[in-house]
Formats: structure tokens, C-alpha cells, sequence
């Protein structure tokens, strides 16, 4: 009767694995069922003494053409608050085919949920639970999962097991157009190439295979589409908007290779090639460290950071918000040819489920910052390099959101700031035995002191952090129309926080937390006025309006495209005299290769060239600019020259401008201009050094950038506005 038994229960294993794979429909059902059985109680098993509900089961958004549920479980011993914890995201699936990721990630659910069927995970269920926080996404393709599994919609048997995408009708026919087999399908947008970072890269509609630039015997035609424009797509939303409120630590998006040609490879943020040397990513040794261990831990001999740059999902969430996304391209045979069956050597599932979960749990350790023992390996794994802790208002005690936690050792100008989420919590992983410093700030808070972390092998290093409130000042604004009028003006408040618009009239008092501001007070008709300010104490502006005097505007039909090099705006500066002071109003978006490519406005004079304004990386939205100018005193014919200075590698999207006014203005407004902030955002930053590089190679002078006040603006200066910005 033992015999008997056991021998039934391993049919069982079999055919949950191999013959029963997860359809949609199967995951929806399973799901829901397991939210009936955890989800409202905690679970009752001995080794989740303590713990309450564990599993919580949340619909994230709907797929783009057919609307359905994408779901997320969350995993956690308090599955239905939102604690202090770091995070891990799955992503079993974004390509539909690619169904080993689907199985891996259901089973990582169905381990949790069943402790006393997997004794030897024991340890890592309950600590994974128990220090972090688990969000699974088992699919975020679901209609492209339907085509590949099959269904029937309006009469219509619908299969093709190669499919990719998801069903996005392209061509707005109101049918699903595709074709049985690999690639040709003319609907459908690639969900990895939709995200908002390198998204310029991916294939256009209807881009065939280019025979003169890569073999095309594959017959992939049409499978990279990247969508009409950046997160296009319905399922991309989904994981955006979930990333930027969960702040993910780590993370594992499962693929696989239908040509066998990049199988078996863990793939993570990033050395794009392209250029005479790899661009790495900022904190690439911390990202490469645990990426090398989980190839290990799968027995790949392929890893490394992605080589290209595409609209890929691990490049934007790492440069979104420091999420560190290992893509996973799971494989059992060295190079395996699928064909055109599952994409899936059902003999081998288990096996493949099986090392995939070690490598899962071997994260999962790391974000729980918990020591253990890999019996694989043979290896003892530390439990610490990882710093987390919770920023809360010093009087209050609340946790501030979006407080900006800055490792200056794991940053780049490339990478936008690390903030803290709803809970005022961070979490970071370091390298082992190297030094790091960390400060917090947030808007309306004088910034943290400077922490030395003490990198600790042994557990996380914990640096709770509170910041006391900066005081408030009135800030009343005196506006002076001609002829008496009392317009209402736009106001643009700026700083290295916020950038906010209000309509205001005269005599208003607003209050704002002692900073530096950029003020920018605009209406129809009058000169915009701009003033930096050093805000210290309860301060009047006059603001004295004058009806607009424009001596140079443009407002073309279609915008400015500036692509190239050889692309110049020259604006004539003939009926200017010396010391005449100008204002610039210009609007237009951006996007440049980070440090290699700039948008540049010069003054230039016979040989002299003057640098007003120099713009690198993106804002890839229309905004307004208004640049302050003085005509110099050796002015004679001189003009302004707008550019692109790129170094010819990596086009990005460029500059398109609008319109550009050029008007005259009042003597120069008062206010403060900080020793050290060079391109007056108020802040002192890392886009002050980039001025002051700039100005050094430049071979120009500035009272400003001289903070030794030795006459030169040289590296020395760069050395002291390092100082500044990180010591205050
Ligand atoms: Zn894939």
C-alpha cells in the first residue's frame, strides 16, 4: 500500500508539471482559489508562528486589446499592510511564449503557501516572509498567454504557440491580425521594448529582419515592434505604476529563447557597448556580484549586463528607482531549438523549476539581509552589504515620502534620485568592505548630515534618519502693472525638488519653506521676470512688469529638429547694443546621450564664444525655459548659435523646439546667486560640477565657480563644490 502510494503521488508531480501547464484561465482560477483558502486568514501552519495573512491577491491593470485582469500576489507575514520591508518583484512573463517563467512563478506561490510540502525550503519560506516583502506577477501578457494556449473568440479558434506580444490591433482593422509561426504578426507590440528609457532603439511597425546587418534565417519579422510611444501599452503601465509605489530592492523577469541563441543567460543593468568603451552602469560591481551567483547557483555560463540599449524593463527600473531586475533566460539544453511547439522541454520542467527556486531564494536571502548557508555551493553567503532604514519628520514622527536618499559611491547623473516610499522606507544594497556615505533630503527639510556607513557583513546596517522641518517664511508679492492694471500672473516656483505653477495676483503672500528658488512671473503680453532667490527670512518682491519688447521670435508651422551636428539656429543679435540685458524664452524637449551629447546655446563674437546654456541627458516633454542674457561690452556683430554637439555613437531623440522669443528686459534682478551654484537651480549639485567641468574646459572665468578665490576656475574649485555639496 506505501508502495502504491508513492508511486501515485509522483504521477501527480509529473502531470501538475508537464501535462497541466498554467493557461491564463488555470492561473486566474488558481489564484483566486488560494485567495479564498490564505486570503483572509492567517495561515495555520507551525512554521508561520506569528506570521498573519500571507498572501494577498491584487489586479495591477488590464492587458491593452482584450482587458484582462493582470494580477499580482503579494507574499509577506503581513501580506495585507504595507510594512518597512524590502521588496522583490517577479515577473514570470512579458513575452507570451516564454511559459517556463508562468510555472516558475506560480510554484514560487505554491511553496509559500505550503510549507509541509517543502521542508527543505523551510528556512528560506519563513525568513523570506518574515524580513521582506514578495510581489509576483505570474503574467503581465495574458491575452498573448490565451493565443499561445488557444481559445475560441467569436466563433474563431485562435492559436499560435510562438506568439509574442500582446494583441494590440496596430492597425485599428478591429481584427487580431497574426500569422501561425514565428514572428510576421502584424499586430501586437513587444512589452520589453516599450519601457520609457532607450525606447527609441526598439523596431519600428512592420521593421523586417535587415539581412545586411544580422542573419535573418530565423524569420522573426515584426516581433520587436516597441509601440506607438514610450508605455503605450496598457501591461507596461501596470508594472511601472506598481514599481514606483513598491520601490522594488530586486527583482527577477523571467524569459526564455525560442532560437536557443541567448538561452540559459541571466542578463542585469547594464554595459551597453556602441561606443569605444562599455558604458556601465553607476553601482555595476553590486549588481554584477549577485548577478554572477545566480548564473552560478543555474549552471549558465552566460551572464553580464545588457549590451544593448532598447526599451528593456531591467535598464528602466534600475534607472527609474534603483530596482535591480535580473532578467533570467530559462533553458534546460545548451542551445536548444524549439521549433514551433511549447516553448518548454516538458521532460525536464522539474528540474528547471527546481534550480530556478534556488537562485530565487539565494535573492530573496540577499534582500532579506539574512545569512545562510547554500548547500549547492557549498558556500556560506553573508547576510548584510545592505543598508535600509525609515526618514520621518523630526517633530512629527510621520514618515516623509520621496525624501531623496543619496549614495553619492552608487550614482550618476544617468539614474534619477533614490527616494523613500510611502512608509519613509529605503533599502540599498552595498558592495562588501567598501566605504559609503549617505545624506537625506526632502522638500521643506534641512538636509541630513552626512552618514559614514559601516558596512557590515552580518546583517543589513540600519540608519533611521529624521529630518527637522526647515522654517516657513511669507513671501508677498508686490506686482507692478504699467497703466494700473492687476493681471493675474503665472508664477513657476522652482527648486531642486518641486517645480510648481500658480496664478496669482497682486498683494498675495504665499509661504514656502526656506530654500532656494527660481521665480519666474509670466502673462500674455509683458516680459517675463525672473528671480533666484536665497529665501531666509520673510521677504517682499517687487516684481515691476513691462509690456514685451521681442527683438527676435520664431514660431514655425512644424518644430525645430536638431538631429545632427550640422543643424544650427543662428539668431541675429545686429540691433543689440553692449550691456543690453535679454531673456530668452524658449520651449522644446530633449533627449541626449548622458555626457557625451549636448544641447548648447552660445553667444558668439567674431572669435569669441560665449556659453549660455549647455543641456545634456532628457526632458522629453515640452517645458519653458527663460535663460537670462547680457549683451557683453566688446559686442559688435555678435549672435546666438543653437547645437547639438554629439559625438556621433548613439543617436537618441534629439532636440525639438517650438518656439523661441527673444525679449528685452530690466536691469538684472536682485536675489542671491550661491557661491557654487553654477547653473542657478538653487541647489548645489551634481549638475553644478558638470558646469564648472565645463567651464574649466571651456577655459572660462566666473566670480561664482572661483570658490577658492585664487583667480582660476580649475579642479581645485571642483574639489572645494564636492565638498560643498556633500558637507553643506
Ligand atoms: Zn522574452
Amino acid at each position: 500500500m506505501k508502495l502504491a502510494y508513492v508511486i501515485s503521488f509522483y504521477l501527480f508531480l509529473n502531470s501538475s508539471y508537464s501535462q497541466d501547464l498554467y493557461t491564463y484561465e488555470k492561473i486566474d482560477s488558481t489564484l483566486h482559489v488560494w485567495q479564498e483558502i490564505f486570503g483572509n486568514t492567517p495561515h495555520s501552519s507551525d512554521d508561520y508562528e506569528g506570521f498573519g495573512v500571507i498572501y494577498n491577491l491584487d489586479t495591477i491593470g488590464y492587458s491593452s486589446q482584450d482587458n484582462l485582469p493582470i494580477y499580482a500576489v503579494k507574499l509577506s507575514a503581513h501580506a495585507d499592510i504595507k510594512e518597512t520591508q524590502s521588496r522583490v518583484l517577479i515577473l514570470g512573463q512579458c513575452h507570451a511564449e516564454e511559459i517556463y517563467g508562468v510555472e516558475i512563478a506560480m510554484e514560487i506561490i505554491n511553496q509559500f503557501l505550503h510549507p509541509e510540502q517543502f521542508q527543505g525550503n523551510r528556512t528560506f519560506l519563513q525568513k523570506g516572509l518574515y524580513f521582506t516583502e514578495i510581489w509576483i506577477v505570474p503574467t503581465y501578457n495574458p491575452e498573448g498567454l490565451r493565443v499561445v494556449h488557444g481559445y475560441v473568440e467569436d466563433g474563431d479558434e485562435i492559436q499560435d504557440v510562438t506568439y509574442r506580444k500582446n494583441k494590440r490591433d496596430t492597425d485599428n482593422n478591429g481584427a487580431f491580425d497574426f500569422i501561425d509561426g514565428i514572428g510576421q504578426d502584424t499586430d501586437g507590440v513587444d512589452l520589453n521594448r516599450n519601457y520609457n528609457f532607450n525606447w527609441i532603439f526598439g523596431d519600428t511597425l512592420l521593421q523586417s529582419c535587415d539581412p545586411t546587418v544580422s542573419d535573418c534565417s530565423y524569420n522573426d519579422d515584426y516581433d520587436y515592434y516597441k509601440g506607438e510611444y514610450p508605455e503605450s501599452e496598457s501591461e507596461t503601465q501596470a508594472i511601472v505604476n506598481l514599481a514606483r509605489e513598491e520601490n522594488f530592492l530586486l527583482s527577477i523577469a523571467y524569459h526564455s529563447s525560442r532560437s536557443g541563441n541567448v538561452d540559459k543567460n541571466v542578463v542585469y543593468p547594464w554595459a551597453w557597448e556602441g561606443k569605444s568603451t562599455i558604458v556601465e552602469s553607476p553601482g555595476f560591481d553590486v549588481i554584477s556580484d549577485l548577478g554572477d551567483e545566480i548564473a552560478e547557483l543555474l549552471g549558465y555560463s552566460y551572464f553580464g549586463g545588457s549590451k544593448s540599449r532598447r526599451g528593456n524593463t531591467h535598464d528602466w527600473l534600475y534607472r527609474e528607482n534603483g530596482g535591480i531586475q535580473y532578467l533570467v533566460e530559462v533553458g534546460y539544453t545548451d542551445d536548444a531549438s524549439y521549433g514551433e511547439g511549447f516553448l518548454i522541454e516538458a521532460d525536464h520542467l522539474d528540474e528547471v523549476i527546481e534550480s530556478n527556486m534556488d537562485a530565487f531564494f539565494h535573492l530573496l536571502m540577499r534582500a532579506a539581509g539574512q545569512f545562510y548557508h547554500n548547500e549547492f555551493l557549498d558556500q556560506d553567503f553573508d547576510g548584510g552589504n545592505l543598508v535600509t532604514g525609515v526618514v520621518t519628520d523630526a517633530n512629527t514622527g510621520l514618515p516623509i515620502l520621496d525624501a531623496i536618499i543619496n549614495i553619492p559611491e552608487l550614482e550618476g547623473e544617468i539614474l534619477k534620485p533614490r527616494k523613500t516610499d510611502s512608509e519613509g522606507y529605503y533599502s540599498r544594497l552595498l558592495y562588501p568592505n567598501q566605504t559609503y556615505t549617505l545624506a537625506a533630503s526632502a522638500y521643506g527639510y534641512n538636509t541630513s548630515d552626512i552618514i559614514n556607513i559601516i558596512n557590515s557583513a552580518s546583517g543589513p546596517t540600519n540608519e533611521d534618519i529624521q529630518l527637522s522641518p526647515s522654517p516657513i517664511y511669507d513671501l508677498t508679492l508686490d506686482l507692478q502693472f504699467p497703466d494700473d492694471e492687476n493681471t493675474e500672473l503665472q508664477l513657476i516656483i522652482q527648486n531642486s525638488f518641486i517645480s510648481d505653477t500658480l496664478a496669482i495676483t497682486s498683494g498675495e503672500i504665499i509661504n514656502l519653506p526656506q530654500d532656494h528658488y527660481r521665480l519666474v512671473f509670466t502673462a500674455l503680453g509683458y516680459t517675463p521676470q525672473v528671480f533666484d532667490i536665497c529665501l531666509e527670512a520673510d521677504t517682499e518682491i517687487l516684481v515691476e512688469l513691462s509690456y514685451e519688447e521681442v527683438i527676435w521670435e520664431a514660431n514655425p508651422s512644424e518644430n525645430w529638429v536638431l538631429s545632427n551636428e550640422e543643424e544650427e539656429i543662428s539668431i541675429p543679435l545686429s540691433n543689440s547694443t553692449a550691456g543690453e540685458n535679454l531673456i530668452i524664452e524658449i520651449n522644446f524637449r530633449y533627449e541626449l546621450e548622458w555626457d557625451y551629447d549636448y544641447f548648447i546655446i552660445n553667444y558668439i563674437n567674431g572669435s569669441d564664444t560665449t556659453d549660455i546654456m549647455r543641456l545634456t541627458g532628457d526632458n522629453y516633454v515640452y517645458n519653458t525655459d527663460y535663460i537670462l542674457f547680457t549683451i557683453p561690452e566688446e559686442h559688435e556683430n555678435g549672435y546666438l548659435s543653437l547645437y547639438l554637439d554629439k559625438d556621433d555613437s548613439i543617436d537618441y531623440r534629439g532636440i525639438d523646439i517650438d518656439y523661441i522669443k527673444i525679449m528685452l528686459r530690466e536691469q538684472d534682478t536682485s536675489g542671491c546667486f550661491d557661491s557654487g551654484d553654477l547653473n542657478f537651480d538653487g541647489a548645489l549639485n551634481i549638475l553644478d560640477i558638470v558646469a564648472m567641468g565645463n567651464m574649466i574646459l571651456a577655459d572660462e572665468y566666473a566670480i561664482i565657480a572661483d570658490l577658492n578665490e585664487d583667480g582660476n576656475v580649475n579642479i581645485l574649485d571642483i574639489v572645494n563644490l564636492v565638498n560643498l555639496i556633500l558637507y553643506g
